[in-house]
């Protein structure tokens, strides 16, 4: 079996991978809150855990491998937009789910095996686990309190908080922006439940009408879905501190185990041409945005040329590259391959998902003219030649020819060379010429490309 390494932001250290149950793999990704379009950072854990996914599906078997991503579709900024927009929260948010998955299709991405909303984890049957039942347990363990229609969780009652984000209470408590209320006991006990308003989404719970904290739905639907322990738990950066701090406060606490999941995977963040993305600076741009121009494919293909971890720079300048090299591969690869990866490529995920050295090994396949590898290779890695040849296909000039009879071209023209019949092997490169198709006669064989 492939030896697989992650780098895990609990040890800090690329680790190898071993599951809980050897034959099952077990994974957690947060996922969008429903009330705008994705934007392109956004994008990055989706695309990022979509190949992990995928990696793991590989190693394990298709039907071996547990992925729940969320939607979270209980928040305040949804009820907020909700009320701007004058329509109910329902239809926010599924327009907003319905919109994202369409997003996400096109970027070539499959879909987890399960996709919980929050609102279906508050309150469940009897002797379902849930929001309310999880935080009954927290209080009943000592490690959360009622204050003020309020049900906060008692930091202080949790030697081990601040583990994952290597901070210490004090330190927390110097640096975070914590909201000051003065029903908490510690500054930064985060609250579990909060009562609603007349016009806010409210649930009944032992400590009257309200809603659950955005932390808790994670260790609520994880636990439901994955287990109390689970293997692999992921999301940007940004989410570190202190959502994951807080969702293993509350899973650990509640359940009475050591940890709520044994590998914890961040992304890096995206910027924009250089600069944070934000709508004040003018430079957000919603994946949405991003499918108006180019194919999901280039844009997957764009989204891998950083490793994971690090920062990536959006460019038009990487989409230009990742347009070049996708055709390159596509014109090179062979038609109706099974979806599979060559060894290198596996190799090179299996090291935390180095992407770099993935692409680096794409480029080998095709130099070394292995069609049907490459072919495999692409479709295992979520590329669809025929999205990205309808693309092509549509900016291509008026008078193009047909794929089939560009590739029935170039093969002639290959068998008139060979037989040193050189006048009519640049007869077939002038007709294609005509139709618009440059040719490329290079080392790994003759490739081409639409003129522009
Ligand atoms: P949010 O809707 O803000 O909770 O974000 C959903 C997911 O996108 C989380 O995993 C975030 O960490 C991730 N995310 C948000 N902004 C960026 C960004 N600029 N770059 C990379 N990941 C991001
Ligand atoms: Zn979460």
């Amino acid at each position: 079996m492939t030896a697989l390494k992650l780098y895990n932001s609990l040890t800090r250290a690329k680790d190898a991978f071993a599951p809980i149950d050897p034959r099952d793999v077990r994974m957690y990704v947060c996922g969008p809150t429903v009330y705008d379009r994705a934007h392109i950072g956004n994008a990055r854990p989706v695309i990022v855990f979509d190949l992990l996914f995928r990696l793991l599906r590989h190693v394990y078997g298709e039907s071996h491998v547990a992925y729940v991503r969320n939607i979270t579709d209980v928040d305040d900024k949804i009820n907020a937009r909700a009320a701007e927009r004058g329509i109910t929260i329902r239809q926010l948010t599924d327009e907003t789910a319905k919109g994202f998955h369409e997003d996400v299709a096109a970027l070539g991405c499959l879909r987890p095996t399960a996709e919980p909303r929050a609102t279906e984890f508050i309150c469940r049957g009897a002797g379902e686990l849930d929001m309310v039942k999880l935080v009954e347990r927290l209080i009943e363990r000592g490690h959360a309190y009622e204050a003020d229609g309020h049900v906060l969780f008692d930091v202080a009652s949790m030697p081990a908080y601040g583990r994952l984000a290597r901070r210490t209470l004090d330190e927390m408590e110097a640096g975070a922006r914590v909201e000051v209320a003065s029903y908490k006991k510690g500054p930064m006990d985060f609250v579990l439940w909060k009562p609603s308003k007349a016009d806010e989404p409210a649930w009944d719970s032992p400590w009257g009408r309200g809603r659950p904290g955005w932390h808790l739905e994670c260790s609520a639907m994880s636990a439901a879905l994955l287990g109390e322990v689970f293997d692999i738990h992921g999301g940007g950066i940004d989410l570190i501190f202190p959502h994951h701090e807080n969702e293993i406060a509350q899973s650990t606490c509640c359940f009475g185990t050591e940890t709520m999941a044994n590998v914890w995977l961040h992304n890096g963040f995206l910027q924009v041409e250089g600069e944070k993305m934000s709508k004040s600076l003018g430079n957000f741009v919603t994946i949405r945005d991003v499918l108006a121009d180019w194919p999901g494919d280039i844009a997957r293909l764009a989204m891998f040329s950083a490793h994971y971890r690090q920062p990536i720079n959006w460019t038009l300048k990487s989409l230009q590259e990742a347009e070049r090299t996708l055709g390159q591969w596509f014109d090179a690869a062979a038609e109706g391959a099974e979806p599979r990866p060559a060894p290198g490529v596996v190799d090179a995920l299996a090291d935390d998902l180095n992407t770099p050295r993935m692409i680096a090994e794409i480029h080998r396949l095709k130099a070394e003219g292995g069609r049907k590898a490459l072919a495999g290779t692409l479709g295992f890695l979520g590329f669809r030649p025929d999205v990205f040849e309808d693309w092509r296909a549509a900016r291509a000039p008026k008078a193009g020819l047909p794929r089939e009879e560009i590739e029935r071209l170039i093969d002639a023209r290959i068998e008139a060379r060979r037989e040193k019949n050189f006048a009519e092997a640049d007869r077939i490169r002038d007709e294609l010429l005509a139709g618009g198709v440059v040719l490329k006669d290079g080392a790994a064989g003759t490739s081409w490309e639409v003129a522009r």
